[in-house]
């Protein structure tokens, strides 16, 4: 497989983007060798700049459920091209997008009331941070190592020695200031939680993660350990903040929430609830939203916040999202898991809803101390073997892949067959 125009655009790309890219992961350092540029995206494919087609299980890091270019969102997208493209005065379109969404999440999450728009994940995480410090009048936030929360300073963080320590930055840039009241604790551990409850209790506003952990390979939860996070921070009147970027609209249309019962204060989205477009967004309670400016002391604001283009293709988004959807997404990972796992290789799959990833070990971890890191050589190599292939993963071990509803049967036999080779020749 040729890559020729990829490797002329990479060397373009890095005399003027740092390190030739704009989101690290994108660079190929993890598995080495030069980024592929695409063209174009349709339904399950992409399509390189040499002419090479690949079988996407990227799907932009979340947001393309659907697939590449759906017509319902293009369409919705040409619709509102010819009425603005961004005016920064109230739309309709806003308001249509959190009735959507709030409508349909009436029965199943009551108390998710309100709605604010972003243009990202990061946004989206931080500001319900802030508004979680401002309700509860605290300042310290329980985060769990293993799950990703954009790129914030405050959130940029890593565990210090020793559990409840104040956590230290995980970034140069980042004053140890900026984190110093964030508690950074092992996920699937409720001792480390009941700790820092007893010797911070009172000091801490929030508990927030991923509750299914999704950047950072696939960390599945015990169920008791999630519903356990829901009781104590109730009983210490902090909130839980479920960091829903990547599990919302992907597990349910009440994403992890729904999908697993347990209803927090606040909720944050990004992802797909732009389909395709940079739209993300934090919702909870009206109580709690009463403090958010301009009704309230917490300050927060977006000049392309609820930009109509977005909206339009995060309501087109919306429309496509229901139960059949996710149901026929399921059933296709579980193929590909069951066919994969009979094969005892050297790898398993673990998955849920329609996120898989590939693991090396006895279980599926539930903590990043659990993960083997050797294995990462070995995802490296079959990164390369299915990109030569023509089928596009996402460049790194620790990534989860994507699966979208235009991929057929032949499609998941495709890259079953070609991950087959891989692991038959490596014996
Ligand atoms: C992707 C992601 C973010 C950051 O979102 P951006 O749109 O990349 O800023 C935050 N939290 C989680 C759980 C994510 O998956």
């Amino acid at each position: 497989m040729k890559r020729e125009k990829s490797e002329q655009l990479y060397r373009r790309a890095v005399e003027v983007l740092p390190g030739g890219v704009n989101s690290p992961v994108r660079a190929f350092r993890s598995v080495g060798g030069t980024p592929v540029f695409m063209e174009s995206g349709e339904g399950c494919h992409v399509t390189d700049v040499d002419g090479n087609r690949y079988l996407d299980f990227c799907n932009s890091w979340g947001p393309l459920i659907c697939g590449h270019r759906h017509p319902d969102i293009v369409d919705a997208i040409h619709k509102q091209l010819e009425k603005s493209l961004t005016l920064g005065i109230p739309t309709e379109s806003e308001v249509e997008l959190a009735e959507y969404i709030l409508g349909r999440f009436k029965k199943k999450l009551p108390s998710i009331q309100k709605i604010r728009f972003v243009s990202s994940g990061t946004e989206a995480v931080m500001s319900a941070v802030r508004l979680a410090r401002g309700f509860t009048g605290r300042n310290k936030i329980i985060k769990f190592d293993g799950c990703y929360h954009g790129h914030s300073d405050a959130l940029l963080v890593k565990a210090g020695s020793g559990l409840a320590t104040a956590g230290i930055p995980d970034s140069s840039g980042v004053p140890p200031a900026m984190t110093s009241d964030i508690i950074v604790l092992p996920l699937d551990d409720e001792n480390a939680v009941k700790e820092a409850f007893q010797k911070h209790g009172n000091e801490i506003a929030a508990i927030i993660l991923e509750p299914v952990p999704a950047n950072n390979g696939l960390l599945l939860q015990r169920q008791e350990f999630l519903e356990f996070l829901r009781t104590i921070s109730r009983q210490h009147g902090a909130l839980l903040i479920f960091d829903e970027v990547i599990n919302g609209f992907r597990l349910s249309f009440g994403g992890a929430a729904e999908f697993l019962g347990i209803e927090p204060d606040l909720i944050t989205y990004g992802k797909i609830i732009g389909g395709g477009m940079p739209v993300g967004a934090f919702a909870g309670r009206n109580d709690i939203f009463q403090l958010l400016a301009p009704d309230g002391p917490v300050y927060q604001a977006g000049t392309l916040s609820g930009n109509p283009v977005a909206m339009q293709a995060g309501l087109a988004q919306m429309k496509l999202l229901n139960d059949s959807l996710y149901e026929s997404l399921e059933k296709k990972r579980q193929k590909i898991q069951d066919a994969f796992n009979a094969k005892n290789y050297e790898f398993s799959m673990t998955g849920l809803g329609s996120i898989f990833w590939f693991y090396r070990g006895e279980n599926p971890p539930r903590t990043s101390g659990q993960i083997d890191r050797d294995s990462m050589k070995i995802y490296a190599a079959l990164f390369h073997h299915c990109l030569d292939n023509g089928i596009y993963m996402a460049p790194s071990g620790y990534e989860v892949g994507f699966l979208s509803a235009p991929m057929e049967d032949k499609h998941l036999d495709q890259f079953l067959d070609t991950v087959f080779a891989f692991f038959d020749k490596k014996n």
